[in-house]
């Protein structure tokens, strides 16, 4: 069995939430407690904790508790399960986590400066026995068991400069730095005006995020020709780490997204049968 680990140097970087707009500092603070606990400096240090049933789909997955709410979490997560760091300390002083380039990109690359340290204690993994499938009208997604962590993705959209995409492959930290990680998250300039009228995307701008508008990208180049779907698998590893738990089977998503991610972290925690611990 692995150790639990945490990181050896606390970590400071600062941004702007994508969706807040707000200037936000985030500090990532070496922790032995073996949990992951997020703190909201400027609500008087309150602590939260990470619950899948405290989750909800504002384009990004927010965590939304009694202590405070905090938005976007899903790349910093994402960085963190892959490096396996499941003890550490999330200072914030907004409400969400700093959108960096709309990658996992900054958080890898001081994570990786710091390195990692490990814990007494052991981590517990889940490994799936059975396949599932989760269909909702033209999206799905399913997991099947297997002795890897991998990740099948595909996506379709009338879009020239998108179309369809499609990769698999397995999910460790060598694939994650190299094929995931940089992969910006994107949106469409036509949807921009309802974005704004939701209060989201306040914080959006072509640093951010791919910004595209009928025809093209507008502030190419991109990172990969399919940096679209490498985006989407790291959403869906971000949101998988929800389960709390690295996780041994391969999922396959299909024009999947956040809500559909969920409802699979959701099933998974509700139906034990479906897995056991390893
Ligand atoms: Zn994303």
């Amino acid at each position: 069995m692995a150790p639990k680990t945490t990181i050896r140097e606390e970590i400071s970087l600062s941004g702007i939430g994508i969706h807040s707009g707000r200037s936000i500092n985030l500090t990532l603070k070496p922790s032995s407690a073996g949990e992951i606990i997020l703190r909201r400096k400027d609500l008087g240090n309150s602590e939260i904790r990470i619950d899948s049933k405290k989750i909800k789909i504002k384009r990004s997955s927010l965590l939304d508790t009694k202590k405070g709410k905090i938005q976007t979490l899903e790349h910093l997560l994402a960085a963190l399960y892959v490096f396996g760091i499941d003890s550490i300390e999330i200072e914030l002083d907004g409400e969400e986590i700093p959108i960096m380039d709309g990658s996992a990109l900054a958080f890898v690359q001081t994570i990786r400066e710091v390195g990692q340290s490990s814990l007494p204690q052991e981590k517990k993994t889940i490994r799936i026995l059975k396949s599932y499938t989760i269909q909702e009208n033209e999206a799905s997604l399913s997991f099947y068991p297997d002795s890897d962590f991998k990740i099948s993705y595909s996506i379709e959209f009338d879009h020239p400069a998108i179309k369809r995409q499609e990769l698999s492959l397995p999910i460790n930290l060598k694939n994650f730095i190299k094929e995931i990680a940089p992969a910006r998250t994107f949106g469409f300039l036509n949807e921009v005006p309802h974005l704004l009228k939701e209060g989201l995307a306040l914080g959006g701008s072509l640093e951010n995020a791919i910004v595209l508008d009928e025809e093209r990208v507008i502030n190419g180049p991109l990172h990969y020709p399919d940096e679209f779907v490498r985006h989407k698998i790291l959403d869906l590893i971000g949101d998988l780490s929800l389960l709390g738990s690295p996780v041994l089977g391969h999922f396959k998503a299909h024009r999947a997204g956040h809500v559909l991610h969920l409802k699979a972290v959701r099933f998974i925690l509700n139906n034990p049968e479906f897995w056991t611990y390893v």
